[in-house]
């Protein structure tokens, strides 16, 4: 066929070949070239630079080209270069020997198809929520732990898991080695309990790629501080933040989240029986869908993607490992560039939390510095406050001040405004703890006006009664009584035309 030829033995570039076709792209060495064999061999027979051939390096192709054409789209799909990948398994995923079994048989397709893979794996499910649960049992006399000795009871559920993956990997014949925070190491601040990753070395996992194309298997939620030594967790849901922090360290070229649903949805589909999965999400609006109440991603893992610019894979795994194409399209929503979603809707989601508590401040004198003197000791207190209605007084002397706290710190928090009564100046405190926060979202709201509106005729209608609201740019969220959050998401949902399920 052509001069120069470089024997590459039966590679498993061959497998990518559909019939007749004797082109593929691969990586050889850190180029991408585009492979050409000849008419009736399994052999390499030239080697030339990929883009020159046009050979497609995304990771996953589309399903449909714009003219709607499978075959060219499939085509394509298998002419993706090798890869380096991070695998995340939640919970539920590894919960038994089975499902941590059903995850290596993940994990091997993906070596199987010449990808190097760092996975990062969570507790058993239930696991923290036990050791957490032990931590308290253990007290006695004080009412709070040590977040040095929680941070390691807690951080012990990753390790087992991590451990029970590499021995089932390398019972499959693949080559797998467990690490945990401290080995890679995964360093962090020294917040106890809900540290933040300051700095992985991921160069040891490259190393190892390279020499022995060993898969790792991290521990996720877990960490060291460098100067006291000691083991750190980085709150609930943690490992999302280790994962797409181990895919920056290594410079992936994705980051694919597993976990019990295949996607991110329109809002949670164990509320909202007809919400449907989004094809892609803005890093934005997955942000603000995390923060104001969606779990399915731990927030400071959103914020990592969208400074490190991290593909995110949101997937489940529950799909059989061998029915899935390595190299064919999943389902599964893509994290991404607000850039790369085409078709962007008004309103991407609606996100609720049960987990809100409001206080009113009846009478408050209305004269500079009494946000100050309620705010400062809140904040002194380390309790956050969310949403702040104040109205303005009629007489010029009193007016009511409402605002919203985490329901964990609600009693904390009326204990502090209570005793900072004399500095503030108040008549009564009134406070609610079955109170939820309904969120919309959309990036689509920045160019269209109206959008809340709309709901607060719906949930009128309704009967429900909002009893605060806030806005931002892409979002407006609204506090109500904890009774009617599924009637409102609900309600919201079909309002905003998010039911239908997407073609
Ligand atoms: P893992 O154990 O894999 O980390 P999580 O339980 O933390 O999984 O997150 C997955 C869960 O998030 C889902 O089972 C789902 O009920 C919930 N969830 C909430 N909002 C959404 C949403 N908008 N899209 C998908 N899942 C959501
Ligand atoms: N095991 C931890 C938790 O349950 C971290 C995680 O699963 O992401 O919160
Ligand atoms: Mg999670």
């Amino acid at each position: 066929m052509t001069s120069n030829p470089v024997l590459v033995s039966k590679c498993s570039l061959h497998r990518w070949l559909p019939p007749g076709c004797r082109r593929a792209g691969a990586v050889i060495g850190r180029s991408l070239m585009t492979v050409y064999f000849s008419a009736n061999q399994p052999q390499i027979v030239k080697l030339q630079p990929a883009h020159r051939a046009g050979i497609n390096t995304r990771l996953f192709a589309p399903a449909r080209n714009h003219r709607g054409n499978r075959r060219a789209c499939r085509r394509r799909a298998r002419t993706i270069a090798m890869a380096r990948l991070v695998m995340k398994f939640g919970g539920t995923s590894v919960a038994d020997i089975d499902r941590i079994r059903n995850v290596a048989r993940h994990v091997k397709r993906e070596v199987d198809a010449g990808h190097d893979v760092a996975v990062v794996v969570s507790a058993m499910a239930g696991t923290t929520d036990r050791l957490v649960a032990w931590c308290a049992a253990a007290l006695q006399k004080r009412h709070i732990f040590d977040a040095r000795e929680y941070d390691a009871v807690v951080a012990t559920g990753e390790q087992v898991t991590a451990g029970l993956l590499a021995i089932t990997l390398q019972d499959m014949d693949i080559n797998a080695r467990s690490w945990q925070g401290w080995q890679l190491p995964i360093l962090t601040s020294n917040v106890h309990a809900s540290a933040r990753i300051l700095d992985i070395n991921g160069a040891e996992i490259i190393k190892r790629f390279g020499e022995r194309k060993e898969v790792a298997v991290i521990a996720g939620f877990q960490g060291l501080h460098k100067e006291t030594g000691r083991i750190t967790t980085l709150g609930r849901g943690g490992s999302d933040t280790s994962a797409v922090a181990v895919a920056a360290a290594i410079r992936a070229d994705r980051c694919d989240i597993y976990t019990d649903v295949d996607g991110v949805y329109t809002s949670d589909p164990r509320v909202v029986p007809h919400a449907h999965r989004l094809e892609k999400i803005a890093f934005e609006e997955m942000l603000e869908l995390a923060s104001l109440g969606a779990k399915v991603m731990q927030v400071r893992s959103i914020e990592l993607g969208m400074v490190h610019n991290v593909r995110i894979f949101v997937r489940s795994s529950f799909d059989r490992p061998e029915d899935i194409d390595p190299h064919g399209s999943p389902p599964g929503t893509l994290i991404c560039d607000e850039e790369e979603i085409v078709e962007q809707q008004v309103v991407t989601g609606i996100a609720f939390s049960r987990d809100e508590a409001q206080i009113s401040i009846r009478q408050v004198q209305d004269k500079p510095g009494v946000a100050a003197a309620i705010f400062g000791p809140l904040a002194e207190a380390s309790i956050n406050v969310d949403m702040i209605v104040q109205n303005v007084s009629a007489d010029g002397k009193t007016t009511d001040l409402t605002f919203t706290v985490p329901s964990g710190d609600y009693q904390r928090a009326l204990d502090v405004v209570g005793k900072a009564k004399q500095t503030i100046g108040y008549a009564r405190l009134d406070g609610a703890a079955d109170v939820a926060k309904i969120s919309v979202i959309g990036i689509g709201m920045r160019s269209h006006a109206g959008v809340a509106a709309q709901a607060f005729r719906a949930l009128a209608e309704r009967a429900i009664n909002i009893r605060a609201i806030t806005t931002s740019e892409i979002k407006f969220s609204l506090l109500i009584d904890a009774a009617f959050t599924e009637l409102a998401v609900r309600t919201l949902h079909s309002l905003y035309g998010l039911d239908q399920a997407k073609p």
